[in-house]
């Protein structure tokens, strides 16, 4: 099996796994007990917290656990709306944010806010200068990503954080594809919230945290008990916190690294890609995405029916992403970037990861070229028919 389906999801490394292991069955008390074994977890709990803090250059206390990256958007978006409607009802975001970002912002338009959704250039690059422009006097928030899912792309947030700096709004961006592979600093950056999920990066599934800097008003979403400082209530899950604080140490040291292999392998895969497969295109920019996403189309080549062979041959990758190819919907990233709806529905993401190997890459680029071409050569006798 050769896995390039990282944007969706990563294996836990070892270590984090075996990090949180005694939290399931010795250490199994509750932080919020005052007894030795509670004190045991609630001293995990601020560890790992420790940990994400210093992957991303924040105080521990700015981290807020969620149960992931959609639950901290969620929070983000629905808790500065909530805590600042006296000064505003306008929030800005891009077409091509994840889900967990745009149906938090529609739920905002039900309640009577109003959104922009900003354009895209071919690339897939939000223009700081669209931002600028689109801020109001009753603008409360930009939420723009660090990097898309889809296509890899890598925004201009430095240059975003800097003007809602300078024009007193608050920034918010969806960083999960981006921390643990990209060096990310929210102080140098002017971010003031920012949405980690623990799965993207060599940590569990259903743990993520949000960075809210200390001086930032937020609501909650979840009422009950008061944790994360009555941010959000319920019981913490220790041992996924705990996995998610190993895997943002051993990111903090083994990032740089592997984002040099990944460039390397990502290279060697487009360029085999575009000279074995006639018709072939990158989308996304040339260099400013991620170091392991690949997003091609393939013209003619229906991406649902591509990854379907691939699977076959048992080649793991995905079509426009993961949320899309559940409900069939056409690829609006890719549409946002203008490319038109047949070359859209013909793109597959191919994501790499630490485990990818140089082998992994020339054996899908040869299977890939292998399907491509026969799917061409039957359509070609059926055509002459
Ligand atoms: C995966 C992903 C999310 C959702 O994170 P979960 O932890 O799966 O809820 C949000 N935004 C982006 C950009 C993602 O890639």
């Amino acid at each position: 099996m050769i896995y390039l389906d990282h944007a969706a999801g990563t294996a836990v490394d070892p270590e984090a796994v075996a990090a949180m292991l005694p939290y399931f069955y010795y250490d199994y008390g509750n932080p919020s007990s005052i007894h030795p074994l509670g004190r045991r977890a609630r001293e995990a709990v601020e560890r790992a917290r420790e940990q994400v803090a210093q992957l991303i250059n924040c105080q521990p206390n700015e981290v807020i656990f969620t149960s992931g990256g959609t639950e901290a958007d969620n929070l983000a978006i629905l808790g500065v709306a909530g805590a600042n409607v006296s000064k505003g009802r306008h929030v800005i975001t891009s077409q091509i944010e994840h889900h967990a970002v745009l149906e938090a912002c529609r739920n905002l338009e039900r309640n009577g806010f109003e959104v922009t959704y900003l354009e895209v250039d071919p690339f897939g690059i939000v223009a700081p200068e669209n931002v600028r422009d689109a801020i109001r006097p009753d603008t409360i928030l930009v939420s723009i990503m660090t990097a898309n899912n889809v296509i890899g792309t890598i925004e201009p947030v430095a240059e975003i954080g800097a003007i809602c700096q300078k024009l007193g709004v608050l920034f918010h961006t969806d960083a999960v594809q981006a921390v643990g592979h990209l060096p990310i600093d929210v102080e140098r950056s002017d971010i003031d919230l920012m949405s980690l999920s623990a799965h993207k990066f060599y940590g569990p599934k259903g743990v993520g945290a949000l960075y809210a800097r200390g001086s930032v008003a937020l609501s909650p979403i979840i009422f009950g008990g008061g944790q994360e400082e009555g941010l959000r209530s319920g019981t913490e899950n220790v041992p996924a916190i705990v996995g998610m604080g190993a895997a943002a140490e051993i990111a903090r040291y083994e990032s740089a690294g592997e984002e040099f292999c990944l460039r390397k392998m990502s290279r060697d895969l487009i360029a085999g890609i575009m000279t074995s497969v006639p018709g072939s295109r990158l989308n996304g920019h040339p260099d400013k995405r991620l170091p392991g996403n690949v997003n091609v189309s393939i013209e003619g080549m229906e991406g649902e029916y591509l990854s379907g062979e691939l699977a076959k041959r048992g080649i793991c990758v995905s079509t426009g992403s993961a949320c899309s190819s559940a409900t069939h919907e056409a690829p609006y990233v890719l549409l946002a970037t203008g490319l038109d709806r047949d070359l859209a529905n013909c793109s597959i993401r191919l994501s790499l990861g630490k485990h990818t190997t140089d082998e992994d890459i020339k054996r899908a680029v040869q299977t890939l070229s292998e399907i491509v071409q026969k799917v061409r050569a039957e359509s070609e006798v059926y055509s002459r028919w």
